[in-house]
């Protein structure tokens, strides 16, 4: 969040949140915004109008019954107020907070659904994504503490202005000498603050990785391991703390001096003493201020100065928090590039699949793929194989459209994939990715992936697409079968699955599916040679009639593949059967004899 808005801009960001809450929860930011402007108007009534009233009515003789009358409606008020503040504390201001707080993430998680993946790949914009989401409730917050308390303090100031320009003119012009110079103050204190945040922030980022680094389990084994390098994240800790000293110091003086100016020379001499020697004068030289009208317009010139003062210091906070919400509309407004030319449905049934010359790359300048070509029979079986980065991965997302190519195109049932539903498409595919993950959900909702009708076919499918990924039910720990809670972040009897098992739960997903077309990039790879070899042999037997698309580096696990693609450094240098290959001896034969001594053993 390095830039700061324009003022044009900060309001439009209020404008849009505030039309937001008005949208979702209406009743609430009605009661929300009678509170405040009530807690300033009842204020007013019992701390300046009624000290008038009283004082006046006792200069003039002190009649007791209009002052009881006055106590008493005040009494009555001040009661009522209670309640209705009692039930917007309790019950509407919890209700109506967490009403908004979902509206905004139900908001952020629909986009976030249909965005380009190729969005998380720009840094700059997942930063700040990042940062935007993670602050979506706070904005929040600060927007119903901040904005509304500034229409309310404006609502105090109007009144208390008003109110003195009836009882003592002269006394306002005191606060219209001072305020410029207040102003001025308070924009240079403003600029400062911010200017030393910007500073900070970096630091501030630093620090925190790498006190995620301490606290997160993720790193917790390694770091047992290697201990030096807490030791390089401590010194890395101390050292951005220490740059943050520095720049507090280098702002700390500037900062020091204007709120001084201020609070201090401003406030406590200016105005405090311009005003008390008005008044004094007006009341004692003058006569022509009574006892009631000095105390009031006192009362009214410190009462609308304080507000002006704390509407002031609220500017930096929401020009701040509309940074922020100017993050998460950039967010909202951006509009996927991945759809649909046509809105085609997918054809039932198997189809061929044909990639014609594409070249990709995530990057502009970076590229990753190039004329890569090849064509899939319905039906066949396909490997890609290939060292570490050759590109294998990059072409399976390009193949379930998440991404599109940069040129050439990919066709299935004899049209280019750009003309189908994007989600239809999609769907018509089952895929397991290396980086698949397992969710804190129930066996059955990971196999799943999708809201339960709890139907007993439902059940039996589940079961029957994990029993064919191999996944033992029969497992002591599974205490609930297929609705075992998996993880134990939630669940205390929630189970964690080990690398291979879950990798088995991934697969089940895509059998569950019965797809035509299946894609499995290092499917087994945590599996044990020999768990996978069987795997591998009940998976040809299961996807016989579909078509089959296999990333492996265990080529081993390829062999028996209908034709086999060897990527390098993003082309495809050799193409055909196993035995084609060999016999050629080149890549591929290389990277097969270096693979076969180790796994000789296993298969003899
Ligand atoms: P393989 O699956 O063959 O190991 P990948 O397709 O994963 O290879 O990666 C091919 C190249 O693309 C690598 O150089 C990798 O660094 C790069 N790459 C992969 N994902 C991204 C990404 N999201 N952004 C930028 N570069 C990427």
């Amino acid at each position: 969040m390095k830039e700061m808005l324009t003022w044009q801009q900060v309001i439009a960001q209020q404008w849009y949140l505030t039309k937001f809450c008005f949208k979702n929860a209406p009743g609430f930011m009605a009661f929300h915004l009678f509170e405040s402007i009530k807690l300033q108007v009842s204020i007013f009534f019992e701390f300046t109008w009624t000290t008038n009233y009283i004082l006046t009515v006792a200069e003039e003789g002190g009649d007791f019954r209009k002052i009881l009358w006055c106590m008493g409606i005040l009494m009555a008020a001040i009661a009522v107020s209670t309640v209705t503040f009692a039930i917007y504390k309790h019950y509407v201001f919890p209700r109506g907070r967490q009403t908004l707080y979902q509206a905004l993430r139900m908001e952020i998680y629909e986009k976030a659904k249909e965005i380009d993946l190729s969005c998380y790949d720009d840094k700059d914009f997942y930063e700040n994504f990042i940062l935007a989401t993670e602050e979506t409730d706070r904005c929040l917050d600060r927007f119903l503490v901040f904005e509304n308390s500034m229409i309310a303090r404006s609502v105090g100031i109007v009144c208390t202005t008003v109110y003195c320009a009836y009882i003592n003119p002269m006394a306002l012009l005191v606060m219209v000498v001072v305020l410029p110079l207040e102003l001025f103050c308070a924009a240079q204190e403003n600029k400062k603050t911010v200017a030393a945040r910007m500073e900070r922030l970096a630091h501030e980022q630093k620090r925190e990785y790498g006190n995620r680094v301490f606290y997160l389990s993720d790193y917790a084994g390694e770091l047992r391991l290697y201990p030096q390098m807490k030791d390089r994240c401590r010194n890395d800790y101390a050292e951005e703390n220490r740059k943050i000293e520095a720049v507090n110091k280098k702002y700390g003086k500037q900062l020091f001096a204007y709120s001084l100016l201020r609070e201090g020379v401003l406030v406590r001499v200016a105005k405090e003493g311009a005003i008390w020697t008005l008044i004094l004068y007006q009341m004692l030289v003058l006569r022509v201020l009574t006892g009631a009208q000095l105390v009031t317009s006192r009362s009214c010139v410190w009462r609308a100065s304080s507000n002006i003062r704390l509407v002031i210091n609220s500017f930096r906070t929401v020009a701040e928090n509309s940074a922020y919400i100017y993050r998460i509309r950039d967010f909202l407004q951006m509009e996927p590039t991945i759809t649909s030319q046509k809105g085609e449905e997918v054809p039932e049934g198997s189809g061929s699949l044909a990639v014609e010359h594409v070249d990709f790359g995530y990057l502009s300048g970076q590229q990753v793929l190039r004329d890569v070509t090849l064509a899939v029979k319905p039906g066949q079986k396909i490997a890609l194989v290939g060292y570490n980065g050759s590109g294998k991965t990059t072409l399976v997302k390009l193949l379930l459209r998440l991404y599109d190519p940069d040129a050439g195109r990919i066709c299935y049932h004899g049209k280019d994939i750009k003309d189908y539903q994007v989600m239809a498409y999609r769907r018509s595919i089952g895929s397991v990715f290396q980086d698949f993950k397992i969710y804190a959900a129930t066996l059955k909702e990971n196999v799943l992936m999708d809201v339960e009708d709890g139907s007993r076919e439902e059940n039996y499918r589940v079961e029957e697409a994990l029993y064919d990924a191999h996944f033992t039910l029969e497992d002591n720990r599974l205490s609930y079968q297929i609705k075992t809670p998996l993880t134990t972040e939630f669940e205390k009897d929630g189970v964690n699955l080990s690398g291979g098992e879950a990798q088995k739960v991934a697969i089940a997903r895509t059998l569950y599916r019965k797809q035509n077309m299946i894609i499995m990039d290092e499917p087994s790879s945590a599996l044990d040679p020999l768990a996978e070899y069987r795997l591998n042999q009940e998976l040809n037997e299961i996807a016989k009639d579909k078509t089959v698309i296999f990333i492996s580096h265990r080529l081993s696990t390829v062999r028996d593949a209908d034709c086999i693609y060897m990527m390098e450094k993003g082309r495809i240098v050799e193409t055909g059967t196993h035995e084609e290959l060999l016999g050629r001896n080149g890549k591929y034969a290389a990277m097969w004899k270096i693979q076969a001594g180790l796994y000789a053993d296993a298969f003899g």
